[in-house]
């Protein structure tokens, strides 16, 4: 590892923060700013908000006076893209004051901290602020690296660290982090006064110095000096051979159907690697993966453990080249729901004894897994949502390396239980969780056909407002990879007509999410003509559309939804036109009509498996269905000007693709209904369902 200290960005640093946050950032800040997002930019460092950072500088109170100051990386922030205000400053001289108490609750210190900032709406320090504020040096940068877990998670990490770093690094047993790690530290520090750093044990690397770039410099040079040493030992190689392969469209919908109990739905994000693939394979992986995590603080993203779901290959097997096609799902589901069992056992275990020896009250997390590691496919991350999911696999992918080189320097060990349990049950750690309430679509996956303007944009706004995991199909590329960027959903380009792209875009979404729930089956075209001079193509190319197309997606999907086994919901477009036909639509109306004959033959079939089935009717939208001119002609037929055409219904107001929206979201979640058709008009007894 090189450091990547520039003199040219840390003078523009310097100059561009000062002036953004001219009454707050001083020169000290800005180059704190400047190297904890060189920190922060290596993975090798630290991952998702990870590590910290702080600088002892001077500033002004309310009355101008000149007061010490430690400003500290604040919760919240990660050090990849902080900014100033992501280091709170706080009074360093009252909490350096802190140190002659014999202790300090978590709590206490979490106070002590709030009522010495300077800005009362700052966020919470870091709760590693006394450690920065207890040792003396100007600059302090904190990491987890991953070179540096590889030396500390051994049970002879004491003597191995020696060895390498001589005695340029203190070393400091594992405390948890709080008021005692602060105070231990300091000592260790005092104890060592030469040092450069500190490396604390099971848990990671601590550096300081009097500038930015002299604390940034030793820490890289640690690192650097771990890293070149795990590389002249030579890497455990974990598997000799390969396990079969495991076809993960065929086992995703599968383990996410069974991975969440009462309710509670996840979403999956698939890792392979070469690496990744020799963990998963390896003989040894039940021994390996059992272990704990690599620092304390990843507990809270992966459980300690993950879960090892071997046994799987073969069962799914009659999928393999074929998706979509479940030959043995029961034996599949077996497999997994026994692993899973085993495993939330455990887990309960786990914490109830862990509650009980510690003689404390706690509410018990969920027990699902958050990691899959899957023998002959991979690692999978679990969570509530994408970003959950994906930073779950991002630090079990650094854990599979810091494994590997662990094994090779020697054995990898991580804390014991009771340690693991403090902190996943910490109550400092837990708010990092955050406390939100989860929205009603929460883990949900939702497939939207036509999604790239009106109505289809709409409803995945809505749904993606409302918590779901979108994945938008169309066939206009350039309006549908703009929305997906807004949304930062998956996206395919494709034809609904063409019955193997729709099936293999419902694929992509469970590449994406590892399944889905429900589908919006949007997409539609308005042909016009006599039905009597209706050509054949006219008919054959609206029937595609507006009825074979909504089947290829409620097939496709109703698969996929049968393979989880907990529900889900199919919603369609049908029109106005289903119920009141009008003259000239005939091409339109008669595929519609048939679309609701479709919508019911899926309530009637997919009730057994809790799949539902509705349809909305709606008329009159604003979207690009009907050309402008078309709707003039409408207009002036009726002798009314378009706006008010667009009016012209009971509540005598304008509906826009908003509203249908909101109707598939109402439908989307109204668990006790199926087989119904609800009206978006505004009022039309002409057209109302009968
Ligand atoms: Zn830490």
């Amino acid at each position: 590892m090189r450091s990547a200290w520039s003199d040219e960005d840390a003078a523009k640093a310097v100059a561009d923060y000062t002036t953004r946050y001219s009454r707050t950032c001083n020169e000290d800040l800005a180059l704190r700013t400047y190297t904890s997002r060189l920190i922060g930019a290596d993975p090798r460092l630290v991952l998702h908000g990870g590590g910290n950072t702080s600088v002892k500088t001077q500033l002004r109170d309310e009355l101008g006076a000149p007061v010490d100051a430690i400003c500290v990386k604040g919760s919240g922030w990660d050090l990849a893209t902080i900014e100033p205000p992501g280091l709170p400053a706080l009074r360093l001289g009252p909490l350096r004051a802190l140190r002659a108490l014999p202790a300090l609750t978590d709590e206490e210190m979490v106070n002590a901290l709030r009522i010495r900032l300077f800005d009362a709406g700052a966020p919470n320090p870091s709760v590693e602020t006394l450690l920065h504020a207890f040792l003396p040096h100007r600059f302090i940068d904190h990491s987890h690296a991953d070179a540096i877990l590889a030396l500390v998670d051994q049970p002879a990490a004491e003597a191995l660290c020696a060895d390498v770093f001589g005695g340029r690094l203190a070393i400091v047993p594992y405390v948890m982090p709080g008021f005692a790690l602060a105070k231990l530290a300091a000592e260790s520090y005092e104890a060592n006064p030469d040092t450069e750093g500190l490396l604390l044990l099971q848990h990671g690397l601590f550096t300081y110095g009097a500038s930015a770039r002299e604390s940034y410099e030793r820490h890289v040079a640690a690192v650097d000096r771990a890293e070149a040493y795990l590389a002249s030992r030579a890497a455990r190689r974990h598997s000799v051979g390969r396990r079969p392969d495991v076809a993960y469209r065929a086992l995703a919908p599968t383990l996410r159907g069974c991975l969440g109990e009462e309710g509670r739905r996840y979403v999956l994000t698939l890792r392979t690697s070469d690496a990744i693939r020799a963990f998963v394979d390896d003989p040894d992986l039940g021994s390996l993966a059992l272990r704990g995590p690599a620092t304390p603080d990843h507990v809270i993203r992966t459980k300690r453990h993950p879960l090892v779901l071997d046994g799987v290959a073969g069962r799914e097997a009659a999928a393999l080249g074929q998706a979509g096609k479940f030959g043995q799902l029961g034996q599949l589901e077996q497999v997994i729901n026994e692993r899973l069992a085993e495993y939330r056992g455990a887990y309960r275990r786990y914490v109830e004894g862990q509650i009980a020896a510690k003689g404390v009250s706690r509410t018990p997390l969920d027990p699902d897994p958050r990691i899959v590691l899957v023998p002959g496919l991979g690692l999978i991350g679990a969570g509530q949502t994408e970003k959950d999911a994906r930073i779950a696999a991002d630090i079990y992918e650094h854990t599979i390396e810091i494994i590997r080189d662990a094994e090779g320097a020697g054995t990898y060990q991580a804390l014991p239980e009771p340690d693991i349990f403090d902190m996943e049950y910490w109550s400092l750690e837990q708010a990092k969780l955050g406390k939100a309430t989860a929205p009603p679509l929460g883990g949900r996956v939702v497939y939207i056909t036509g999604a790239a303007s009106g109505i289809g944009a709409a409803t995945a706004r809505r749904f993606a407002a409302a918590g779901a995991h979108v994945f938008l199909v169309d066939r206009s590329a350039e309006p549908l990879e703009r929305l997906a960027r807004e949304l930062r959903c998956g996206h395919r380009v494709l034809d609904v007509t063409d019955a193997r792209a729709v099936e293999e875009g419902l694929w992509c979404a469970v590449d994406r999410h590892g399944g889905i729930d429900g589908v919006v089956s949007n997409a539609g075209t308005a042909p016009q003509s006599p039905i009597a001079d209706c050509s054949a193509e006219t008919l054959r190319a609206s029937l595609e559309v507006n009825l074979l197309a909504h089947q290829w997606v409620a097939a496709g999907a109703t698969k996929i939804l049968r393979a989880q086994g907990r529900g889900g919901f199919l919603l369609f477009n049908a029109s106005k036109a289903a119920f009141n036909p009008g003259e000239g639509f005939g091409p339109y109306a008669v595929p519609k009509a048939a679309l609701v004959a479709l919508m019911k033959q899926y309530a009637l079939e997919g009730g057994a498996h809790g799949i539902r089935a509705n349809a909305v009717n709606a008329d009159r939208i604003r979207t690009g269905l009907f050309p402008a001119e078309m709707v003039e002609a409408r207009a002036r037929a009726r002798g009314i000007d378009p706006d008010a055409y667009f009016r012209s219904n009971l509540l005598g107001r304008e509906v826009t693709a908003d509203d249908v929206a909101g109707a598939f979201l109402a439908l989307a979640l109204a668990e006790s209904t199926t087989g119904a058709v609800l009206t978006v008009d505004g009022g039309n007894i002409a057209a109302s369902p009968r």
